[in-house]
């Protein structure tokens, strides 16, 4: 949106069509994807699906394409929303995403550090301002994305099919042998990572030019939860190791991608300053979620080896981009 007084407008117009537009974050509108395509470029509002792939409300949970859901307007899509269950090595299966820029938000749901922020986009902007980041979303002028940063696709809520009572998962063969039932009765959740694979035109990525690198990241207050062996990271102690560091270094990002190690040590229990290293060293091990329950992280020692994340090798510096 161009600025307030357009969401306000914006909204005067979607208003006959949704019961839910002041008291829901996610409102319900009963228009069409073109439709509301169309009246989002009556205002230079730009559009995009959200959270694409998710087995709720989300685009391919329920249109096998953008032409699908925006019909004629499908050309003045210009993003998506990846969300937290895939990344753009997920996306760059599908063809018909390679055009659009990948945008990794996050929503604030919760304001706690663990979940506010946990994903960004950095771009090429001469000011921060909705002409310069449209610029940048549409590539024009030398403005473009340069980096999405997001959690490993694995420790999203619906990264693997599982039932939504007893998080039993399975893969895609066996969810369809089950008919998407598990054998506690209840009903099995398409994963993103199951979804992608059956819409998929590429077996591998197929990233185009455009594409910037994707910088995975683990909120710290996770890593800080498992280094002190504790089960959430909505503690007491968590929140002071957290503060102590945040204090030193000022934001997560220096903590885990650039500050000195021996720095960090100096700061904080060993115990934490491994786990820091753990992960820049790609040995934290991640258990994916699914079925509506985060993935959770392991520490390399507990041994529990499924999936091994961190910055890929060439991105060692965050102020490279
Ligand atoms: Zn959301
Ligand atoms: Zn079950």
């Amino acid at each position: 949106f161009p600025c307030f007084s357009a969401i306000e407008d914006f909204k005067e117009k979607i208003k006959p069509y949704s019961k839910n537009l002041e008291t829901d974050g996610r409102p319900n509108v009963d228009l069409s994807g073109e439709e509301i395509a169309s009246l989002a470029k009556d205002f230079d509002v730009l559009v995009g699906p959200a959270h694409a792939f998710t087995p709720y409300t989300a685009i391919y949970a329920y249109h096998s394409s953008l032409t699908d859901c925006y019909g004629d307007l499908t050309d003045y899509v210009s993003f998506v929303e990846l969300g937290l269950s895939a990344d753009s090595d997920y996306a760059d299966k599908i063809q018909e995403l390679h055009r659009l820029t990948f945008l990794t938000n996050s929503d604030c749901h919760s304001p706690h550090p663990v979940r506010l922020a946990r994903e960004f986009n950095r771009f090429e902007v001469n000011d921060a301002t909705f002409d310069e980041i449209k610029k940048a979303i549409l590539r024009i002028g030398g403005n473009k994305p340069v980096l999405n940063v997001g959690l490993p696709p694995q420790e999203g809520k619906y990264n693997e099919s599982a039932c939504i009572s007893c998080y039993t998962h399975y893969s895609l063969e066996e969810a369809i042998r089950r008919r998407w039932k598990c054998s506690c009765g209840k009903r099995i959740k398409k994963g993103v990572r199951d979804r992608v694979e059956e819409r998929a035109n590429f077996r591998e990525p197929e990233h185009p030019d455009h594409r910037p690198p994707y910088l995975h990241l683990i909120p710290l207050a996770e890593i800080i939860t498992k280094a002190v062996g504790q089960h959430t990271p909505f503690t007491k102690t968590v929140t002071r190791r957290w503060e102590e560091l945040i204090s030193a270094f000022e934001n997560e990002i220096t903590i885990l991608i650039d500050a000195d190690i021996n720095d960090i040590t100096r700061t904080t229990t060993p115990a934490i300053a491994e786990a820091i290293q753990a992960f820049r060293e790609k040995k934290v091990c991640i258990i994916p979620g699914g079925g509506g329950k985060y993935g959770t992280i392991e520490l390399p020692e507990e041994k529990v080896l499924t999936v091994s994340l961190g910055p890929q090798d060439h991105q060692t510096n965050l102020l490279d981009y």
